[in-house]
């Protein structure tokens, strides 16, 4: 999902000091009224927009309020401190909740208990910090225990949130606590924490308040305005944790957004039997399937489900135990899906029978559920089909093509065990059982799965370059499966059979052993983890294209299907593939481009048997033997123009000229010398030397220092204009020959790398004679174009000239982002990374547009190109054309089409939908 477009929030926020009256920082909600909305997600964040939402919606949500994101930009402006000013209104903000919840913070009779979590604008699962139960101290411990008549839930609440607090805000290693807790339990001879009782639990406490005097210098803080006060600058330093940060760079979320911190009044799902707490989704994120799915556990804290650390029971379960709370609960989610028209993840508590509602957001789906979610609701009458073009991620259609499991191979192991199906999809590799492990890996070219008893967000590097992710415990919403999930990763959670020991990097099942290295398998569609290695097949989406698969046969196609032809009403560009072969122009056309964008014609040259043609021509030293080779190479260079012409049925195919350095086709200059000096000292004479002396002295005289900024493109064929002359030849003998098949062809010939338009007039010159000579010796007229690539600056700068001749313009982004920042292509890998981790680049420019530079000049080769013709046919074929976030951009400047690889056509066609719509996604 893109989320460039997010909009500044810290822009305009100025100085807290100087805001004056009017500038609000703190926002309420309670009472069933909020301040805030479901629209004010730049500053309240999602969670916030949600709660404030909920409130006015009437649900039972907590009262509390919301500090905005613009605080957490002020509070690293401000060299980590906040001004007076806001102190003074979240000030102001406790009372009015003290007042709403009926409690007051401290009090010894019935004190108010605060949550205060982190929520940016986009959803971040756990890489931020979370606060439960603030506000106990020594005196409110003894309040929260007469007000609820039971002291050892006052002191288990007690001891957690120093716990969490100890960890989170005063930075102390979770083993000092967990090893105190561990020797009370031990002394009072407690098989499980719920064991403990009050007297236990004071106990802990104790210890605990010592834990934090030593490791801290200093007493647990018994102030809660203090304890408030250092929790929300704690949640703001989680902002520029390492895990967030690197999850923001996966999933190209701004820094500069910050995130906003929800202090809310408390619930507890653990005073006993009558309480639980859980999460859910109105509909299945791993399938679409309309089915109320999610989990929860009975006398238990939020952070119980989510962590993975108890296996939760499967919401259905609920309904048994809890039938009232149950029922509102369905009410409200419906409700609530109706409300927002989008499937829903939401949070809830029930405090002694009493429902809240904690949270409600869209929820993150898997690519399968986006499509099947968004179709059902069109079907449902819920969202119409422009709101559900709107609803699913473009990225995410990529996991509908990629490959499952070959049936017959699979049927072939047995399973060995089976967890639960977090995140559809097909993984096969060598275990690991660390996230660095992974890494580490992956880099040097295997292929992994990660195995976890629990993945935590630290593992997030790990899990990105996995094929997929095993855990023994957890449930379909623990860290794992809601990660997972989301990058489209294969997971199977909870497998519970799974005896893991990370350490010794090994897990056993059913008296099997796996070790680091050895090949596991499983399927996240049902769960199944299978010993061994399994070949995979590919997609059913990619049957049926392939037509291997009868469409009618394929739910999953139909879907697919549907939601693209909706796309394609809203769209205003046209979109096209790059390719350069028959069968890639026929797969491009499956999946829904209507023309070629750019057929790159030296691909062919790489086909069977032709690279000695090929090289013949460029050891040529005349231009008779030159002439000689080409016309060797020129029927099969017609041959797949003619196939590619017949792939598009009669949609326009854009065919460039020859573009890379000749050297690209000839041996590489040390592997010549190694092949010469062998031959010598083998004491060989004759043909064989010679030919390769002068490959060599070829290659030599061909090497360049910079071969990108060398002989290649125009340069190419103004030097050899019979290249041009055999290209344009094998074109229009190939569109001879449809047209007088009787089928529609519409050729555009390209010129790569013009920065001068007498560059092209030159080729155009060319290209005009000699169509003109093969048309009249076959007999038919066809007609045809004649444009350029911009892709040097200098041709997009003075585009109003090239206009002059070129009947069609292609961006071709590639090298235009290379000539524009001197990086070149081909190394920019050795420092992107550096330049991304420092912020210095937001994005890889070859990846996604650079709208300030290289758009620019993009913008200015439009107006120029539009100014001298105005119905300019202008058209995008760099990587940028299947890259959503570029597409907006492109839609913006009014280009005609975009052009992208085949397997980006599906992509690109809901991108550019949703660009036409001008709706950024993520919003
Ligand atoms: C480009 O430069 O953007 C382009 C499409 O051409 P190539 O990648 O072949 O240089
Ligand atoms: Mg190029």
């Amino acid at each position: 999902m893109s989320k460039k477009a997010a909009g500044k929030t810290a822009g305009g926020a100025g100085k807290a000091g100087g805001a004056g009256r009017s500038k609000k920082y703190v926002y309420f909600f309670g009472d069933g009224k909020a301040d805030g909305n479901r629209n004010m997600k730049d500053l309240l964040g999602g969670k916030g927009a949600g709660l404030a939402e909920m409130t006015n919606a009437g649900l039972p949500v907590p009262p509390g309020f919301t500090i905005s994101t613009e605080v957490c930009n002020i509070y690293y402006e401000e060299k980590q401190k906040i001004p007076a000013a806001i102190d003074r209104e979240i000030d102001d903000h406790v009372k009015k909740l003290e007042k709403a919840a009926g409690a007051t913070l401290g009090s010894t009779d019935n004190p108010l208990l605060v949550s205060v979590r982190s929520g940016a604008k986009f959803s971040m699962p756990g890489m931020m910090d979370t606060i439960l139960n603030l506000g106990l101290n020594d005196a409110a411990v003894e309040g929260l225990k007469r007000r609820t008549g039971n002291g050892r839930f006052a002191f288990d609440s007690y001891r957690r949130f120093i716990q969490m607090f100890g960890s989170v805000v005063l930075e102390i290693p979770k083993d000092a606590f967990e090893h105190e807790f561990g020797a009370v339990k031990k002394a009072s001879g407690a098989k499980l924490d719920t064991d403990l009782d009050e007297k236990a639990l004071r106990d802990v406490v104790f210890r605990y308040k010592s834990v934090v005097q030593k490791k801290f210098g200093k007493s647990f803080p018994q102030d809660p305005r203090e304890q408030l006060k250092m929790a929300r600058d704690a949640v703001f330093r989680s902002w520029m944790n390492a895990r967030a940060i690197e999850y923001r760079r996966i999933y190209d979320i701004p820094d500069h957004i910050g995130t906003a911190v929800n202090v809310q009044m408390m619930v507890f799902g653990n005073t006993g039997d009558r309480s639980a707490t859980g999460v859910g989704f109105t509909r299945s994120p791993a399938t679409g399937a309309k089915e109320f799915y999610g989990e929860f556990l009975i006398n238990a804290q939020g952070e119980d489900v989510v962590s993975g650390v108890r296996t939760p029971q499967p919401i259905r379960e609920l309904e048994k135990v809890l039938p009232k709370a149950y029922k509102q609960l369905r009410e409200i989610t419906t409700r609530l899906e109706k409300h927002y028209k989008d499937m829903q993840d939401f949070e809830f508590t029930i405090q002694d029978e009493r429902l809240f509602m904690l949270q409600t957001r869209s929820g993150k789906r898997t690519g399968f559920a986006a499509v099947v979610v968004a179709t059902d609701m069109v079907a449902e009458k819920l969202i119409t089909p422009k709101e559900a073009v709107l609803l699913v991620d473009p990225e995410s259609l990529n996991q509908l093509l990629a490959p499952g499991f070959d049936p017959d191979e699979w049927q072939k192991i047995p399973a060995v065990t089976r967890g639960l199906p977090a995140s559809p999809g097909a993984a096969s590799g060598q275990a690991v059982f660390s996230a660095d492990r992974a890494v580490e890996w992956v880099n040097q070219g295997k292929q992994v799965i990660l195995v976890r008893r629990e993945t935590v967000p630290d593992d997030i590097h790990g899990m990105f370059v996995a094929q997929g992710i095993l855990t023994a415990t957890g449930g379909m919403t623990s860290h794992a499966a809601v990660v997972g999930r989301q990058m489209g990763k294969p997971s199977v959670v909870g497998a519970g059979e799974l005896e893991i020991n990370e350490a010794a990097k090994q897990f056993n099942v059913k008296g099997q052993s796996v070790k680091e290295g050895d090949f596991v398998s499983f399927d996240g569609l049902s769960g199944e983890v299978k010993l061994g290695r399994v070949a995979s097949k590919p997609s059913e989406i990619l049957q049926v294209v392939n037509k291997t698969l009868d469409p009618k046969k394929s739910d999953l196609f139909r879907r697919f299907n549907q939601l693209l032809t909706w796309s394609d009403k809203f769209r205003r560009m046209g979109i096209r593939a790059n390719a350069d072969l028959p069968d890639q122009a026929e797969l491009a056309y499956a999946f829904g481009a209507r023309g070629i964008g750019l057929c790159r014609t030296e691909h062919m040259f790489f086909g069977e048997g032709r690279i000695p043609i090929v090289q013949k021509m460029i050891l040529a030293d005349n231009e008779k033997d030159r002439r000689r080779a080409l016309d060797e190479l020129l029927p099969m260079q017609r041959d797949d123009f003619y196939g590619v012409f017949k792939a598009m049925h009669g949609e326009a195919v854009t065919i460039r000229t020859i573009d890379p350095p000749l050297h690209e086709f000839l041996p590489k200059r040390e592997d010549l010398m190694v092949d010469v000096a062998r031959l010598e000292a083998t004491g060989k004479t004759g043909r064989q030397l010679d030919e390769k002396k002068k490959l060599l002295a070829r290659v030599e005289q061909l090497h360049e220092f910079n071969p990108m900024l060398g002989h290649r493109g125009v340069r190419l064929g103004i030097t050899y204009p019979e290249i041009t002359e055999m290209q344009t030849r094998a074109i229009i003998e190939a569109a001879c020959r449809l047209a007088k098949e009787g089928v529609k062809v519409m050729p555009e010939i390209m010129i790569p790398l013009v920065g001068l338009v007498k560059e092209l007039r030159d080729q155009k010159a060319i290209v005009n004679r000699v169509a003109e000579q093969t048309m009249n010796a076959q007999g038919v007229k066809i007609k045809y174009l004649v444009g350029t690539m911009i892709e040097v600056p200098r041709g997009a700068m003075t585009a109003d000239q090239i206009a002059e001749e070129a009947q069609f313009f292609s961006f071709g982004t590639n090298d235009l982002t290379q000539l524009t920042f001197g990086f070149s292509r081909d190394d920019v890998g050795k420092f992107l990374r550096i330049y991304q981790e420092r912020k210095i680049l937001e994005r890889d420019p070859f990846a996604s547009i650079d709208v300030d530079g290289v758009g620019a000049i993009v913008r200015t080769g439009v107006q120029l190109g539009r100014k001298t013709r105005p119905d300019l046919k202008i058209g995008v074929c760099g990587e940028h054309g299947g890259d959503p976030s570029s597409i907006h951009f492109f839609e913006q400047v009014g280009l005609d089409y975009v052009s992208a690889s085949p397997y980006r056509v599906p992509v690109a066609r809901l991108a550019a939908a949703q660009a036409a719509l001008a709706v950024k996604v993520g919003d």
